[in-house]
């Protein structure tokens, strides 16, 4: 498949009279879509949803979005539950999946009535010694070690994973929570992360299915849903084929009936907690080309670099790049496209092969929605984008304003220096 960006050379050229490059800017209409098709895929069961993972994209705008087609979030800090209480996400509506959690983040995700999904067993302990008492839902996320393999090799590593309680520690957790007074239980597991293929749901669920069945058996526990969590991918590189929520939603469907309805477990609700699934494919980084270099290798300089997206930097991830109004230009050059950090890992691309790129040149780099903002920093003191969101009716909205040097400063406002500084800011028109 080839890929496309959802905006064009023009329209670009019309938003940076605004708001100047770099920029993440998000479709709208593409997430609705999409949201909708996860909807519809595990519409066959009654309790199913989607708790959208916050970490991947952490603004108010998209997440209100994805309220309206039923998502709860998933939270795994302080910040990101005061987030979600802020757009009106509270109660069971909010999944708190964390490790290593501090006492006053379980106390407040306690206080807003979510879900707590404890990572080890003697969380439980802790748990209860901040709270007095239990919750009376709590869930546990299971590692069952050794590797993930699916049919076309794909795999992951689940026991060199940092999360989650054993099996043994699983069924003996289960007792412990059961007599402390817990009613309704949990179950998750994330053992596979960017998956791009039908059958990672679907394998995970029937591991989790049988689990589920013993446990009921062995330690009478209620259990009320099973969360698949994360790890639905999508296709970062063109010729990939992405993933058909669909078939998804089909295959754990299948497990269902197959492993928990003949155990007359017909009624255990289906939990995601997707992100980058939900997100990945319809956010982009715009960016341009400011520079070009001509030494050991071909260089082109962005105004963008790894604090604005650092997937390539930290994984040697792949972001495809267009090169907006030379979509059908024939990729005769072979380039590598880099930020401006004293790091010679911010490379966007390594020896890709691209359309001339002339200084201007404003480029896409794709699939930016999930795991890009939201993984920035500020090395070298560079300032965080700004977040746009193309509406469904081709109205741009900003829905988060770049940095500006105060904002980077800010933590010093206590501070004798933060007086000079202010001096700075007003005599400096890019503030
Ligand atoms: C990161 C994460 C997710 C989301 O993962 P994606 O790969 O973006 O779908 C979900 N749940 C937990 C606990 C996570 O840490």
């Amino acid at each position: 498949m080839n890929k496309k960006a959802f905006v064009t050379k023009e329209m670009i050229e019309k938003i940076v009279k605004d708001y100047p490059t770099p920029f993440h800017i998000y479709d709208e209409k593409g997430i609705r879509e999409n949201a909708q098709a996860v909807k519809e895929a595990f519409a066959w069961n009654k309790g199913f949803k989607e708790y959208f993972a916050v970490k991947a994209t952490p603004n108010p705008y998209l997440m209100q979005i994805l309220k309206e087609y039923g998502c709860g979030c998933d939270c795994s800090s302080m910040t990101e539950l005061m987030l979600s209480k802020a757009i009106g996400v509270k109660g069971s509506d909010i999944m708190f999946s964390s490790n290593e959690t501090p006492a006053e983040e379980y106390a407040y995700a306690a206080k807003l009535g979510a879900i707590i999904n404890l990572d080890d067993i003697t969380h439980i302990d802790f748990l209860e010694g901040i709270l007095g008492k239990l919750p009376e839902t709590m869930s546990c996320r299971y590692n069952p070690g050794g590797v993930f393999t699916m049919s076309n090799g794909i795999m992951d590593n689940p026991g060199d994973a940092k999360y989650g309680f054993t099996t043994e520690q699983l069924f003996e957790g289960f007792r412990i929570l059961k007599n402390k007074g817990v009613k309704n239980f949990g179950i998750h597991a994330f053992l596979a992360s960017n998956t791009v293929t039908n059958e990672y749901y679907p394998i995970l669920a029937k591991q989790l299915f049988e689990v589920a069945v013993r446990l009921k058996e062995e330690t009478g526990a209620d259990i009320r849903f099973i969360n698949l969590s994360g790890g639905v991918g999508i296709p970062y590189q063109p010729g990939q084929t992405g993933n058909d929520i669909r078939a998804i939603g089909e295959g754990v469907k299948r497990v269902y009936e197959e492993v928990l309805v003949s155990a007359g477990m017909d009624d255990v609700a289906i939990y995601t907690e997707m992100g980058r699934f939900m997100m990945g494919p319809y956010g982009e980084l715009v960016t341009k080309a400011i520079h070009e270099k001509h030494t050991h290798k071909e260089y082109i300089g962005v105004d963008a670099c790894a604090v604005h997206l650092m997937r390539p930097a930290m994984y040697g991830a792949y972001h495809h790049i267009t090169v907006l109004g030379k979509e059908d230009a024939p990729c005769s050059r072979k380039y590598d496209v880099v930020g401006s950090l004293c790091e010679n890992n911010d490379k966007f691309a390594v020896d890709r092969m691209l359309p001339e790129i002339e200084k201007g040149d404003y480029l896409v780099i794709h699939d930016t929605g999930a795991h890009g903002f939201s993984m920035g920093y500020n090395y070298n003191g560079k300032l965080k984008s700004a977040e746009l969101l193309l509406k469904e009716n081709g109205e741009i909205q900003l829905i988060r304003r770049a940095e500006t040097p105060k904002d980077y400063f800010a933590t010093f406002d206590n501070l004798e220096i933060f007086k000079n500084l202010e001096k700075e800011f007003k005599k400096n028109t890019c503030q």
